[in-house]
């Protein structure tokens, strides 16, 4: 049995008061009957990442996680986080190769590769993102994008790093866009990501691997997207900002 994982990823969003009413809303509201069943992760903006880790204490379906790490161990990188600063403060996730670094920050697979082994080492879990822009999905190579995308940031990794892994597949067109993949198109890529998995590392490691899927998940399509075979659950930008909306899709799994 694969990993369910709903994680929310805040962005840059909320006071620290609105993050700890939020993430307090959604404490109550996680219904017994999701415990055990999947994890939820709570992507929070750095400043918040102590307050909110605290606020979960020891719950084993709540965690909390970064959005973002440096590719460097410490020293005059003014403005950046390191991978060791996360880890002292135990928080056990990290988003990497967002598409909104990608495009904003210029971030390349040979950097999002450094960056997954970082976080591999400090035995931290990296939920490492992939998906493809609008054009190349218009121009029918969105398939071969994706997977050159896992190839060239994942494919150096040891069968017992990658399957410490989290892959979360979200196609730009759909993030922040109101514009959700249908169920097919989000299982389809995640059937092509497993496959290619397997042919690297065989079928019993790609089997293992839980995949994400992001780009508009609601509480109105997370039912259908969520009970396609490889999907494994979703990472959720702007639902999951509001506690009720993200209750319910983490309810879906
Ligand atoms: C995201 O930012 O990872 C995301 C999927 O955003 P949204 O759910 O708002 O499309």
């Amino acid at each position: 049995m694969r990993q369910k994982i709903v994680a929310g990823n805040w962005k840059m969003n909320k006071t620290l008061e609105e993050a700890q009413s939020l993430t307090s809303e959604i404490m109550g509201m996680v219904a017994d009957e999701v415990k055990g069943a999947v994890k939820v992760v709570l992507c929070v903006p750095f400043p918040y990442l102590v307050t909110i880790k605290n606020q979960l204490g020891s719950s084993a379906t709540i965690f909390v996680g970064a959005q973002n790490a440096s590719q460097h161990d410490s020293g005059a990188y003014t403005g950046e986080v390191s991978v060791s600063m996360i880890k002292s403060i135990d928080v056990p996730f990290i988003i990497i190769g967002h598409s909104e670094r990608r495009q904003y920050f210029g971030e390349d697979s040979k950097l999002l590769a450094l960056k997954v082994d970082k976080v591999l080492a400090a035995g931290l879990t990296p939920i490492f993102c992939c998906g493809e822009p609008l054009e190349i999905r218009e121009n029918g190579t969105h398939e071969s994008l994706v997977k050159q995308q896992v190839e060239e940031s994942l494919f150096h990794l040891s069968p017992e790093e990658l399957k410490k892994t989290v892959i979360a597949y979200e196609p730009v067109w759909a993030i922040g866009t109101g514009k959700t993949a249908s169920s097919q198109q989000a299982e389809d890529m995640h059937a092509v990501i497993r496959k290619h998995l397997a042919s690297k590392y065989g079928n019993e490691v790609a089997q293992s691997i839980s995949i994400l899927y992001g780009g508009s998940v609601k509480s109105d399509n997370a039912k259908e997207l969520f009970s396609q075979p490889n999907v494994d659950g979703g990472l959720v930008g702007g639902a999951s900002l509001k506690s009720r909306e993200f209750v319910e899709i983490v309810k879906s799994i």
